[in-house]
């Protein structure tokens, strides 16, 4: 199951630097995982300072 960034989310942008396969991407206001890109690591999720990251 591919990873979910939540509301809580503060857009620091942590997570971004730490996806291996680069799944994470910037809008205008929100960080947003490609599921299909996904392959479920965690690395994402361990570094999120507010706990923003979970499987969906
Ligand atoms: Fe990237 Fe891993 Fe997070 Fe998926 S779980 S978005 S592969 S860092």
């Amino acid at each position: 199951m591919p990873f979910e960034i939540s509301e809580e989310c503060l857009v620091c942008g942590v997570c971004m630097d730490e996806c291996p396969v680069e799944a994470i991407s910037e809008t205008e206001d929100q960080f947003i995982i490609d599921a299909e890109e996904c392959t479920d690591c965690g690395s994402c999720s361990e570094v999120c300072p507010n706990d923003s990251i979970s499987q969906i």
